[in-house]
């Protein structure tokens, strides 16, 4: 992307039950310019979601296509067999719309995207009070089995040890207290231009 038509953009990652998608909602509804930037993934959807609002639900070769076209800015494979990609398409799409993108992508793709975007990008790391809260969390939820809840929790420890390459790190103990954080740093950052 040519560096002029670079937009500004938001990162938030988190390990899995650390409270990212309740912060990222928060954010959602608290009435910033900001857009969800809708992945691409080769998982099945969940529960109530939809195509084209959670993600592009895509099969496993359509992504191998887009990956060989280069639509990807960046792409991981997140769990086994479970593609992940942020679409140029979808920053293109937010951007005419005046909006800031908000990229939710796990640890990895957050520190790509904030390689590629650098001072353009604001990167927030959420943090779980512990991994044994964290753990906690997850079984709560009730959305995944026990296998994917331990493979969560075993990925989570190495995705903290990388929390200092986020331009800030927030942690979710008392939920109110982590949005009004979120909320000063996105209002700082949005006003700083
Ligand atoms: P993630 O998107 O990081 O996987 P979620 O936002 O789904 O995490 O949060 C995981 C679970 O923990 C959810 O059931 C959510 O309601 C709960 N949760 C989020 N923040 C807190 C908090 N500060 N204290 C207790 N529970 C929380
Ligand atoms: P879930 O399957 O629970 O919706 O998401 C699993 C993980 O994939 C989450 O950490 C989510 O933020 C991450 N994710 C979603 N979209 C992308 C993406 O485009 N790129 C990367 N790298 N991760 C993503």
């Amino acid at each position: 992307m040519n560096k002029s038509h670079r937009s500004r953009v938001l990162i938030i990652s988190a390990p899995s039950g650390a409270g990212k998608s309740t912060l990222v909602n928060h954010l959602l509804t608290s009435g910033f310019p900001l857009a969800f930037s809708v992945s691409a993934t080769s998982r099945k959807p969940r529960g109530n979601e939809v195509n084209g609002r959670e993600y592009y639900f895509i099969t496993s070769a359509e992504f191998r296509k887009k990956i060989e076209a280069g639509e990807f800015i960046e792409w991981e494979e997140v769990y086994e067999d479970h593609y992940y990609g942020t679409l140029k398409s979808e920053v293109e799409r937010i951007t005419k719309l005046g909006k800031i993108p908000l990229f939710d992508v796990d640890v990895k793709g957050g520190i790509n995207l904030k390689t590629i975007f650098k001072k353009d990008a604001l990167a927030i790391f959420i943090m779980p009070p512990s991994v044994e809260e964290l753990k906690a969390r997850l079984i709560k939820r009730g959305t995944d089995s026990v296998d994917k809840i331990n493979m969560r929790v075993e990925k989570a420890s190495s995705e903290i040890r990388l929390a200092d390459r986020f331009d800030k790190v927030i942690v979710n103990d008392d939920l109110d207290r982590a949005c009004s954080e979120i909320e000063v740093f996105v209002k700082a950052f949005l006003s700083n231009r």
